[in-house]
């Protein structure tokens, strides 16, 4: 089996990703950057995602697995001190693979499309001045956004950005993507739907805007860059995430132990 190492790049990241790398060695796996079967990430979620984009082309081919060394992760759920323990059942190959769902994200600017796959979510902000776009769902027109922003998340990424701006914690077994606002304007002129909206696989929103004006975008911890463009629309991908998990975790149980305790 081949595998490869993220690191958060700090002292402590890559020390155990040394002492991992010599394990695995020793227990006869391949380290191979390009083409790994199994990618042990350490560090924190952002180190999770980082791994996730670097394999992004061959989603199919590759499970991830996350250490944390800060704080308890969604995705980084193993301790350090569980390095050895992880390293066996590797070797062993006694894992078993649960796949999550995706947001795809397609820029459309003229007759060219650039489409990203988001773990978390991907976002369109305003820098300065209010942000308006026309929000359709499922090609038909549902309502005119001004606001600070949106958040279009993932399943798994709904315990991210998206539940700080309060939108629902979705079960990544549901294949749906959810849109939140941030700081939507809502008065007697202006009206957006308030509340977030999940939508179920093949159903798309689509984001168009409504007259020149800069706003940023991005995807996970990725800042895009496009100048113009005419619309940008969202759906689930087709394409999964899939997670090597050694032991049971529930989803809830990540949950609980992430947000309200984990003695
Ligand atoms: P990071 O690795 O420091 O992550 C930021 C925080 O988000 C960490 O506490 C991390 O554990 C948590 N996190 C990430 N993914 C999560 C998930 N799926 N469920 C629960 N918690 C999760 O920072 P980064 O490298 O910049 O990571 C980018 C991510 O940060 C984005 O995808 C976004 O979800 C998150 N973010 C959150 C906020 C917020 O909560 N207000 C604002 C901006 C970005």
């Amino acid at each position: 089996m081949k595998f490869s190492i993220q690191s958060r790049n700090d002292s402590q990241s890559n020390e155990l990703m040394g002492l991992a790398k010599n394990y695995l060695q020793d227990f006869g796996l391949i380290l191979d950057e390009l083409e790994p079967d199994i990618v042990i990430s350490i560090g924190g979620d952002g180190t999770l995602l980082h791994a996730f984009h670097n394999h992004v082309k061959r989603l199919d081919k590759v499970a991830f697995v996350g250490i944390h060394t800060g704080h308890l992760g969604f995705y980084a759920d193993w301790k350090p001190s569980e390095l050895e323990k992880l390293v066996l059942c590797i070797a062993k190959n006694q894992y078993r693979v649960v796949e999550y769902p995706l947001l795809e994200v397609n820029v459309c600017n003229n007759s060219e499309t650039t489409t990203y796959l988001a773990l978390n979510e991907a976002t369109i902000k305003s820098p300065s001045v209010t942000l308006v776009m026309d929000v359709f769902l499922n090609d038909r027109h549902f309502e005119r956004f001004r606001g600070d922003g949106l958040c279009i998340s993932t399943p798994s990424g709904s315990t991210a950005y998206n539940k700080a701006l309060g939108g629902a914690i979705i079960h990544p077994t549901l294949r749906a993507i959810q849109i939140t606002e941030m700081a939507s304007i809502n008065n007697r002129v202006f009206r957006t739907i308030g509340s977030s909206l999940v939508l179920p696989d093949h159903h798309t929103c689509t984001l168009k805007p409504v007259r020149t004006q800069e706003f940023t975008m991005t995807v996970d911890h990725i800042q895009l860059k496009h100048d113009e463009l005419e619309s940008i629309i969202f759906r689930v991908a087709k394409e999964r995430v899939r997670f090597a998990r050694f032991r049971p975790f529930p989803f809830w149980e990540r949950v609980h132990d992430s947000f309200i305790s984990n003695e």
